[in-house]
């Protein structure tokens, strides 16, 4: 097997519209026979698991929600873990077309002083939940490193649990970041579609697609205990979205294997703008998507926020599903009622508890605190 320095390498030596007509040629021969491996307990490989994305394992849904259930239940057993995102700015040089923190969308915007962020951590702490998500916008002047790692060393008094998702930085920056306590990073790719990439994001550091590739490896090297994947699904054909999804997954769980590794897949929804390009992903593809990565990567963490509708919500726990926001807000100062701008609209408005209840009346243990750094 070939060593790649980098995911780029890897991500070079495929094309995305190849990708899309390999994964639209497996038929159903190739879908059954990767249903009989996974079935008799032998893993999968990136062709079956390309068999589980295609249109041919359509009417295999059921079957293969019940392998990924008992693979759940089997690797996570019957938990799910809950984190509440929150939002420190919605400044932001960049411009992604989708975006409501864009730099062209003409919203007020804010940034977190520490005594506000304090406030925070306490409506969100009183709640329960131990662990969270901090997010910026991409802006070096407002947000600078230095910001966010005083803000994790503040958040540190309240959570046992802290991940970022900011811009991409380089390993000596995630150094310090962990360094303040942060445990976990986020980095969604967008779109591995580089048509797509180059069309939708078209000012700022984030128009660099192979600096924002290589973000993931430069966590993995600076040691994250966690990194999350994802693409936006809405922008690019779903098919190419998912071969390449596996592709860094896959890559990623062979080369950083001291970190664990959780895939989100984001679909598209409506935000500040005029931004009118969304291709929909019907809710049984997207099921399909999740329970094919379920499937193919045993290990992985399959994150499911707030952006999806309660229905599915409840239905994938329990199935595919290992960590889930709840009660989310999308802009800076969202718990204590800032009036900031959200950077997209949730479709799921419970509460932290009334998620615990569902996951409770399903048999399912709610998990509020995932990890401590006295025990590891
Ligand atoms: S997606 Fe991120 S980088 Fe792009 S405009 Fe929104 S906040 Fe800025």
């Amino acid at each position: 097997m070939k060593i790649y320095e980098m995911f780029p390498e890897l991500f070079h030596a495929h094309n995305f519209s190849n990708a899309i007509e390999k994964v639209k040629a497996k038929s159903l021969a190739d879908v059954e026979g990767a249903l009989h491996r996974a079935f008799s307990g032998n893993p999968t490989d990136f062709n079956d698991y390309l068999a589980f994305v295609s249109p041919s394992a359509a009417k295999y849904l059921e079957t293969m929600a019940s392998i990924a259930q008992s693979i759940t239940m089997q690797r996570f057993g019957k938990t799910m873990q809950l984190f509440m995102p929150l939002y420190l700015s919605n400044e932001c040089r960049s411009s992604c077309l989708y975006c409501g923190f864009s730099f062209e969308n003409k919203i007020p915007r804010k940034t977190l002083k520490f005594e506000e962020l304090r406030i925070e951590a306490e409506l969100i702490s009183q709640k329960g939940i131990n662990h969270i998500l901090i997010l910026t916008g991409e802006d070096y002047s407002h947000t600078p490193v230095e910001y966010i790692s005083d803000c994790i060393q503040i958040l540190k008094e309240y959570f046992s649990s802290v991940a970022i998702e900011v811009y991409p930085l380089e390993v000596a920056e995630y150094e310090k970041l962990i360094n303040a306590g942060a445990d976990g990073l986020v980095l969604y790719q967008e779109t591995y579609d580089p048509v797509a990439y180059k069309k939708f994001h078209i000012r700022g550091v984030k128009k660099d697609m192979e600096y924002r590739l290589s973000g993931p490896d430069r966590g993995g090297l600076a040691g994250f205990r966690k990194i999350g994947l994802g693409a936006l699904l809405g922008l690019s054909n779903a098919l190419g979205e998912m071969y390449f999804i596996g592709l860094h997954a896959q890559y990623m769980f062979r080369k950083y294997w001291r970190s664990s590794i959780q895939i989100s897949l984001p679909r598209m929804r409506p935000a500040q703008g005029d931004f009118h390009s969304i291709i929909p992903v019907p809710d049984p593809e997207f099921v399909q998507y999740i329970l094919a990565l379920r499937i193919f990567l045993p290990d992985a963490g399959i994150v499911l926020s707030t952006r999806e509708n309660p229905d599915l919500r409840d239905n994938l726990a329990g199935i595919a599903i290992t960590t889930m926001s709840a009660g989310s807000r999308t802009e800076p100062g969202g718990y204590q009622d800032s009036g900031a701008l959200e950077q997209f609209a949730t479709e799921d408005k419970r509460d932290v508890s009334e998620i615990m209840k569902m996951l409770s009346d399903k048999g399912i243990d709610p998990v509020l605190k995932d990890f401590d750094r006295v025990l590891s």
